[in-house]
Formats: structure tokens, sequence, C-alpha cells
């Protein structure tokens, strides 16, 4: 079994009628599980319903730092983080390429988040984008995984001490991404985990497509050439470190 341990299935690519569609592709490829991530606090109900009304799908609830200002405790309530198939908080986070004049208010939010993950015991799944060194200073005191990482080894060697863990996306499998494969080859194996943050960072060969949870299989292989592993072994090991990461899943 493999896991797309970060999805947006209450994107367009997934309205209505399209979205069983996306998850028997994903099955027929071997992702049978997805963990749906929120952005959108207006995603999180919708998203849990999804995982309610299917197997192996899973949530990780969140706002992500485009919509700073917002009050995460009106979002993530407590029957939120009770829910059984809601597994970690995010995407959360700091991004200051998207918008770098609002960084107080980015922070913010972050921050109530991650207290609403210590206070639960939740792990976190972590958006950083240009901003490094804040969001180096305001993870302290959680466990969890840096999505979709394309940071250097800097931000990696730090969160490794730290206990996190570190998912490759599409963007692992693009020809001009070596600095990224070789951050990877030197993160440890037991800190790995794979995604595809569609609909977004379609992996090679179906760059410029809608990205769907089937396509980690792309990031898959690629990542099993960069650690030498058979793709046998390598799934083994990341169902390891996806139930490490999310222990809620197996509850
Ligand atoms: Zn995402």
């Amino acid at each position: 079994m493999f896991t797309d341990t970060h999805c947006h299935l209450t994107d367009d690519y997934c309205a209505n009628d399209k979205l069983d569609a996306v998850i028997a592709r994903a099955h027929d490829a071997g992702v049978t599980r997805l963990i749906c991530a929120t952005s959108d606090a207006n995603d999180i109900l919708p998203a849990i319903k999804i995982a309610e009304t299917h197997d192996n799908i899973f949530v990780t609830a969140g706002i992500h730092p485009e919509y700073a200002g917002m009050n995460p405790h009106e979002y993530i309530t407590p029957d939120v983080l009770a829910h059984p198939r809601v597994v970690g908080i995010g995407e959360i986070g700091l991004d200051y390429h998207e918008r770098n004049d609002n960084r107080d208010a980015q922070i913010k939010l972050f921050s109530e988040q991650l207290e609403i993950a210590r206070q639960s015991g939740l792990p976190v799944a972590i958006h950083a984008r240009d901003a490094d060194d804040d969001a180096a200073a305001i993870l302290t005191g959680v466990r969890g995984v840096m999505h979709c990482f394309t940071s250097g080894w800097n931000l990696a060697k730090t969160m490794l001490d730290r206990g996190f863990y570190f998912s490759a996306s599409g963007i692992l499998t693009f020809k001009n991404a070596a600095e990224i494969r070789e951050t990877f080859a030197k993160i440890p194996m037991d800190r790995i985990v794979i995604e595809t943050d569609s609909p977004f960072c379609a992996p090679v060969p179906y760059r410029g497509k809608t990205c769907e949870p089937f396509m980690v299989m792309e990031t898959a292989r690629v990542l099993a050439e960069i650690k030498n592993l058979q793709l046998d072994e390598l799934e083994t090991i990341l169902e390891q470190n996806t139930l490490n990461l999310y222990p809620k899943i197996k509850q």
C-alpha cells in the first residue's frame, strides 16, 4: 500500500461525481490511502465528510498562511480534533513568497495553530516558503512533517534534529530539481514520506496536467532510485514512516 500523505480532495478536480474516479485511479495504481490536507478553513468539514464516506481517507485540518487574519479556534474545534479520521493539523505555516507584507498576521495564525497541535498532541503538516528562519524559530515543541519539502540542507538538518519528517512531492521528478534530490539523498530513509499536493505540482511525465493522487507513484519511483531501493522495499519503509508520523491512522 502506498499513501499519498498530502492531497487536496476538496478542490474542483474532485468536485461532484469526479472524486470517486480520482480515488479509483489512485487505487488502481496501488495508492490506497489518501490524507487530505486543508488550506481554506471552510474546507475542513467537507474534507471530514469525504473521509467519513470513503475507506482509508484521512484528514489534516489546518488553515494555510494565505488566510492569515482568521481565527483557527472557530474552525479547528474540539469536535474536529477528536474526529477519528482527523490525524493531524495542516497545512499550516508561513509563505513570504506569496505575501511579504503581512508577516505578523501569518506568524499569529501559525503560532495559534501550533498551540492547538501542542495541546491536542496531533502532528503538524508544515508549509514553509521563503520563510525558513522564521518557521524554524517558531516550530518548537511539536512533531510533524515538512510538506512538499524544497528547502535546503540547513533547514533539513534543523528539523531532522527536532524529529520531523520530510515529504517528497512531484517536484522530486523535475529535471531542474537536482539539489532537492541531493537533499533527499541525505535525509535518512526513516524520515521520508511522499505526497502529490494535488492538484498542484504534477510530476514528470504529467507536468502541466492537473495532479492527482495516483501520480505519487512517479515520486516513489524517483525516490527508490535515489535511495537505491526496490519499489516494494520502499513501499514497506514508507508505510512504516506514514504510520509513525500519523499514529492516529492505526487507532
Ligand atoms: Zn497542500
